[in-house]
């Protein structure tokens, strides 16, 4: 019934499933089991659940097999798995497909929680991983090996912003067989056609875009129908890390908004961009969507647009930083990022706080750096908040 649906369309319906009630909005099953009209159903049901049938909600719930359906329509693949949060789905994407002996290549520049899986989960369970740069294909090339069996990298990385070429690092990973698993988070599956690109699993944290209001954790991976049913779904099923009916209740309801909210955030990015960059207590504005940025080709190739968040370096160091930070008015100071509220984040003191300095200066988290996430809010009002916060630097 969705053939040929475009994605605002999807968005509001696809994947909806209507109890005997007819309700317009999705109903929340919050329901742990499921009761059995007969002992019979229940011994068939455990051989061979149908596709409407239900046995605990660790495997699966209508509520979040609705989330589930509609997400991986937006994303392009044959299926979902929801999880309890973005790392559930890093880490069960990542251990779901590996064992003792295999080998790894990541991109350097990951979130912290993403780090620690690769660095130290997967490390003490025998699994080798080769850190790669990710924008540097020539390093991806040399560290790619046939008994490599999967790549992982952020498509545009945090706080930085720098893009992976999906297409060219799936053509190295596909050579020899490895699995292709993105984190595409600040992409945003609005923006992003990872799959098309060549990524084979895309997982997301959905407690950004896709909830968008900062109310609940949830993380999902999408990939194709095998792969998330019988390598996913095992591993989370019985590890516990499934999404609640609540959440993916939430987030049914983020998706309805998400393309015009993404949409507004990044045409209010690169306003903000535009406006930052030749301000005189700026010494540099990192956004893909600026001609200056280094990787602005592959960003119109790859999405289109330059994203909805701005990185920017205010001139002075830490104490210029918090002096701005501490003077905005509508921009909130906090560490989520996608959601309809404008967040500033002052990385080198809070989600890359622990990072050694040899490591922060590798990945250009000056003193001065602010990621700004920018909201739904009028994006005039946005550009004349930063301006009078940059006054009192
Ligand atoms: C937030 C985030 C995660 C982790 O998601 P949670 O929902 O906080 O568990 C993973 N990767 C990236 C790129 C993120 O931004």
């Amino acid at each position: 019934m969705t053939k040929g649906w475009k994605t605002r369309t999807k968005l509001v319906h696809q994947g909806i499933r209507r109890s005997q009630y007819g309700e317009m909005a999705e109903a929340i099953f919050l329901t742990q089991g499921f009761a059995y009209p007969d002992a019979e159903s229940a011994e068939a049901r455990f051989v061979q659940a149908g596709a409407d049938e239900f046995i605990y909600a660790r495997y699966g719930n209508p509520t979040t097999r609705m989330f589930e359906e509609r997400i991986a329509g937006l994303e392009g693949t044959e299926d979902a798995f929801a999880t309890a949060s973005g790392m559930a789905a890093v880490n069960g994407a990542l251990v779901s497909g590996l064992k003792a002996g295999d080998h790894v290549v990541s991109a350097r520049a990951l979130f912290g929680s993403c780090l620690y899986i690769l660095e130290d989960v997967l490390g003490r369970f025998g699994v080798n991983v080769t850190f790669v740069d990710g924008e540097d294909l020539e390093q991806w090339k040399a560290a790619v090996k046939p008994e490599t069996k999967l790549v992982f990298f952020e498509s545009m990385s945090n706080p930085t912003l720098q893009l992976v070429d999906i297409k060219s690092v799936a053509e190295i990973a596909h050579a020899v067989g490895a699995l292709v698993v993105v984190d595409n988070v600040f992409a945003t599956p609005i923006f992003s056609r990872a799959v098309e690109q060549g990524a084979d699993v895309v997982i997301y944290s959905t407690t950004k875009h896709i909830d968008g209001q900062g109310r609940a954790l949830g993380g999902v991976i999408c990939g194709t129908r095998e792969h998330i049913r019988k390598v996913v779904e095992p591993y989370m099923k019985h590890t516990g890390g499934s999404m609640s009916p609540m959440t993916a209740w939430m987030h049914l309801h983020g998706l309805a908004t998400l393309d015009l909210r993404c949409r507004a955030m990044a045409d209010g990015a690169l306003k903000i961009a535009k406006a930052l960059e030749s301000h005189d207590k700026i010494s540099k504005v990192i956004y893909p969507g600026l001609e200056s940025h280094p990787q602005h080709a592959l960003a119109m190739e790859q999405l289109g647009v330059g994203g909805t968040l701005v990185a920017f370096e205010v001139k002075g160091g830490k104490d210029a930083a918090f002096r701005f930070l501490n003077a905005l008015e509508i921009a909130c100071i906090s560490n989520n990022l996608g959601d309809a509220k404008t967040i500033a984040t002052h990385p080198a003191t809070t989600t890359h706080q622990r990072l050694p300095q040899d490591q922060k200066d590798a990945l250009g988290i000056s003193p001065g750096l602010i990621r700004f996430s920018v909201g739904i809010e009028d994006a005039d009002d946005l550009v004349a908040d930063l301006m009078q916060a940059l006054e009192e630097v």
